[in-house]
């Protein structure tokens, strides 16, 4: 058996930290997870590098800001290195399960580094995604919809009735599903953690690195029944959970009338949590069956969290970077190291990788933009830090290029202050989150002049700076892109990914 740590890391797709069990909420999601804090580093304030997930992982796996090889690049470039390649060249064994979301794919450059990659985009007996989440038919009703939609608004106040009607007629003539399962759109984690435990028996002595992406609390919200009944949830009918997840996702009526079916909603995506929840105590079951959990790092986190009408809004669009999509959870257990109280300081996710290198006394590429904090962290010092979040504000539909190349949203955030600049129309906003968590009410104008000042320099120096040194590897994924553009004009294009519709913003 080597001594050289093994590592495994955990991303959960729309997993917001306030509904983690260990970083204090009140319903009990994780408390698997939560009794493994007395061995485990928790980060009160980790802060994804953008959002959603196109925005997040490029800086979990690459170290890289996501819009520094510019914003009509997406994913990580070829050859670009990530915490898989270097873990491969230093002789990990490396694998990739991941729930199938479409934007962590192949396509997308994340199966570079990994011996083992599999997305599950290829299984056919999960319902095809739609691009609203929503539940969707491509039948004569949704043609008349389109047909009367392009003429509502002469329809004057009728409109509004005409849309409540059309809704309720919808949930009529949608066909039954007999369970949830039926519903769902991705895989559940005990799939994933199946195929990694499996994955795991396999690889030998030498150390490893596993890469599981889980989706269980994404929309539409369709959790397992026994997840459900574990919240103390009562039965829910698969027609009640279809009528809840379709009223929510709906985009003609506002906030307030949502908000009557916001705590529904809410206990189906927390039953999501739960289940990941579950399952990662049968992954280090396994880990420990096989004697492979004392020389393991462990790290689980989120690529960005989820609205829940705390602004106004649903899902994940990167519109506004607000705290609710951009504070995950962040647990890391490294073996020997105890436990320590970490500063509400923010921990970056560019520093992840680095951090996770260095915990496992492994370099760290120089191409990575952010660095190692494990010193700091494991004394339990890590103070004063700044964490840049950045998105192109609007983008939820990027395999269609326009989409992509809007305006920018930067976010600066320290532990107390945080400033959100919007790009278009020239927008600031700079919050005192300690007077103000939920950040409801801007500061005026001429409040904290000097702080309001530091972080605005801060956000110049990341414009004149995150894109420095890339152009090359720009021109790589350019190439890559162009080249997948090309054979997909030719009738023997096999990039599936870049055709057909597609769930927004995962
Ligand atoms: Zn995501």
């Amino acid at each position: 058996m080597t001594d050289q740590k093994s590592i495994v890391l955990v991303t959960v797709d729309c997993l917001r930290a306030d509904h983690a069990g260990f970083m204090g909420y009140e319903r009990s999601t994780t408390p698997f997870l939560d009794s493994l804090t007395g061995e485990s580093l928790v980060f009160p304030a980790a802060i994804v590098a953008g959002a959603p997930t196109y925005y997040s992982l490029p800086a979990m796996m690459a170290s890289r800001y996501p819009l520094a090889l510019g914003r009509d690049v997406l994913g990580l470039a070829p050859d670009e290195p990530t915490l898989a390649s270097v873990l491969k060249r230093a002789g990990y064994a490396t694998a990739c399960f991941g729930a199938g979301n479409p934007y962590l794919s192949a396509r997308f450059g994340y199966d570079q580094g990994f011996d083992t990659f599999q997305d599950f985009l290829d299984d056919d007996s999960l319902p095809i995604p739609t691009e609203t989440g929503s539940v969707s038919s491509d039948g004569w009703a949704t043609h008349l919809n389109r047909r009367i939609q392009a003429v509502r608004p002469a329809l004057g106040p009728l409109g509004v009735v005409y849309d409540e009607l059309y809704f309720h007629y919808c949930q009529k003539v949608t066909p039954a599903a007999n369970s949830l399962d039926a519903l769902r759109r991705f895989p559940t984690a005990d799939v994933i953690v199946d195929h990694a435990c499996t994955w795991i028996k396999s690889v030998g002595d030498g150390p490893f690195f596993l890469w599981l992406h889980l989706m269980d609390p994404h929309s539409p919200y369709y959790p397992k029944e026994e997840a459900l009944a574990l919240m103390g949830h009562g039965p829910l009918t698969p027609s009640r959970a279809r009528y809840l997840n379709s009223y929510w996702n709906r985009s003609d009526i506002g906030p307030s009338r949502l908000g009557s079916h916001r705590d529904d909603i809410v206990a189906l995506y927390d039953a999501g949590i739960r289940w990941v929840d579950l399952q990662m105590a049968r992954l280090i079951g396994t880990l420990r069956d096989w004697k492979r959990w004392d020389h393991c790092v462990f790290a689980l986190t989120a690529d960005h969290g989820e609205e829940f009408l705390d602004h106004g809004g649903r899902y994940h669009p990167p519109s506004r970077l607000m705290d609710e999509l951009i504070h995950v959870p962040l647990l890391l257990r490294v073996p020997g190291t105890a436990k320590k109280q970490l500063s509400k300081s923010p921990f970056s996710m560019v520093d992840l990788a680095p951090t996770l290198l260095d915990a496992v006394r492994l370099p760290v590429p120089s191409d990575f933009q952010g660095r190692s904090l494990w010193q700091e962290v494991q004394q339990g010092a890590h103070s004063d830090r700044i964490a840049v979040s950045e998105s192109v504000a609007g983008c939820t539909n990027p395999f269609h290029v326009e989409n992509r190349i809007g305006p920018r949203v930067l976010t600066v955030r320290e532990a107390r202050f945080k400033l959100a600049l919007h790009f278009d129309p020239g927008g600031e906003e700079f919050y005192d989150l300690e007077s103000d968590p939920g950040e409801q009410a801007p500061l005026a104008p001429d409040a904290h002049k000097p702080e309001r000042r530091r972080l605005l320099e801060i956000a110049r120096e990341h414009l004149r700076y995150s894109s420095g040194g890339h152009q090359e590897t720009r021109l790589r994924a350019r190439l890559r892109d162009i080249r997948l553009e090309w054979s997909r004009s030719f009738p023997q294009s096999s990039d599936k990914q870049a055709s057909g519709s597609h769930p927004q913003s995962t």
